[in-house]
């Protein structure tokens, strides 16, 4: 065999697991279907949980070109203000192209061996081999499939690449800065609690547009186009109101995560393996740690000669992104039940801690598991106290 691994795609998943991987030393073949730079959509909202990770895997930090710090934040529902801060933990907003860039640029300069663009005509999941549509055929005793939501390799392992009941759906759309008034000069990040389903609506600064999309659970947003006009028409409306405006969609898997991450010797990381917050939606955190972890187990349980080891080993590492996406379905659940909903926006408005709690999940600085019983009760006892309030 010519590599030891074979990692398929080369977003922050798949960048992360070459990365870790060729650092200690296996030959990795990193294959992708587009040359880099290439487009991915995406918010490009980096948190400190991001950024922490950027920096134990990639040496990254978070430097002016690549990033821009926001420290404003405001909080909305159908474009009413329910709360905010300022100055608020840093968010760090990228443009995806460069950001993956800068990634693949890591893991290649780390030794791995880059095949892109490619085409991948077939993946044999048990022998583990793949075939590319020039003819080639690699071999590898572990193979990590990072190549996205819309994953060809958990199609090959499971007939389809996620649940199409759980999956989650954005669409997004990089305006000019001159297009959105309200946003002409500022660095402050928006989301809109109310501009989507089981979702939001979020207004991403970068240095020259501004990043607009909304985005939520698919099944619970069959006309996810016209939330999306109405959030658009709120912040930019004689765009909206032109006709002019294309945007793009793309599936994100909102939570719906696999609790066997793989099969055999074929390992899941990242959007592949359904590791996105379900309330956040960040899921660039959990790829790269993701990606980093089937790394590392795929170099240990080849360094010991027993590559079947590899996904016991990075099955034990996930536990922890588990156990907070297990969380974070929980207080989805409560938080967007249908009684509830109508009362989270005063409610949220009324105290403002809960606001500045989903800031610093947002930003990173508080993990579901911080939150603790006692949070939950208190979150749980204020809806009920709110529910009570308007029944009486
Ligand atoms: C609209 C939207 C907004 C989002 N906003 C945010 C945000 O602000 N912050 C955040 O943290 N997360 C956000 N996310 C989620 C985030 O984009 C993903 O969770 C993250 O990119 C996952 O990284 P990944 O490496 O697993 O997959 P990807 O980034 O999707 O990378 C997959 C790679 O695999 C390659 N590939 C795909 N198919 C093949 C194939 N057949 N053969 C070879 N290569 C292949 C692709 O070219 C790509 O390079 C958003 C998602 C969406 C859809």
């Amino acid at each position: 065999m010519q590599h030891d691994l074979i990692v398929i795609g080369s977003g922050p998943a798949g960048s992360a697991a070459a990365c870790v991987a060729a650092g200690a030393g296996l030959r990795v073949a990193l294959i992708d279907k587009s040359a880099f730079p290439r487009d991915k959509l995406c918010g490009g909202g980096v948190t400190g949980r991001s950024m922490r990770y950027l920096d134990e895997v990639f040496g990254l930090a978070p430097e002016p070109d690549l990033f821009l710090a926001s420290t404003r934040f405001r909080l909305h529902f159908e474009g009413r203000r329910i709360g905010g801060q300022d100055p608020a933990p840093p968010l760090y907003m990228t443009m995806r192209n460069a950001f993956d860039s800068a990634l693949h640029a890591r893991a290649t300069a780390a030794g791995a061996e880059v095949i892109a663009p490619a085409k991948i005509t077939a993946i044999d999941t048990e022998t583990p081999s793949v075939t590319l549509a020039d003819g080639r055929t690699l071999r590898a005793p572990v193979v990590i499939g990072a190549d996205g939501a819309n994953s060809l390799v958990a199609r090959a392992l499971y007939g389809r690449p996620f649940d199409p009941a759980q999956i989650g759906f954005g669409l997004e759309v990089e305006l000019i800065r001159d297009a959105v008034p309200d946003m002409l000069s500022d660095d402050t990040t928006e989301i809109d609690l109310g501009a989507a389903n089981w979702g939001y609506g979020w207004a991403f600064p970068k240095p020259d547009t501004i990043t607009l999309g909304v985005g939520g659970v698919h099944m619970r947003n069959p006309d996810l186009k016209a939330h999306f006009g109405r959030y658009l028409h709120r912040h930019a409306p004689r765009l909206a109101e032109s006709g002019a405006i294309r945007c793009k969609g793309a599936f994100l898997p909102f939570g719906a995560y696999r609790r066997q991450p793989g099969q055999g010797q074929v390992l899941l990381a990242g959007d592949a393996a359904g590791l996105v917050d379900p309330i956040t939606g960040e899921g660039i955190a959990w790829a790269i740690r993701s990606g980093a972890f089937a790394g590392q187990a795929a170099f240990e349980a080849l360094d010991a000669g027993t590559p079947a080891r590899a996904m016991p080993a990075y099955r034990a590492r996930l536990h922890y992104i588990h156990r907070e996406m297990d969380a974070a379905r929980r207080i989805r659940a409560l938080l967007y039940a249908r009684p509830v909903r109508p009362l989270f926006p005063r409610t949220i408005e009324r105290h403002p801690g809960m606001s500045r709690g989903y800031l610093r999940l947002l930003a990173g600085e508080l993990d579901y598991a911080d939150l603790g019983p006692k949070v939950l009760l208190k979150l749980a006892r204020r809806l009920g106290g709110a529910m009570f309030a308007r029944t009486t």
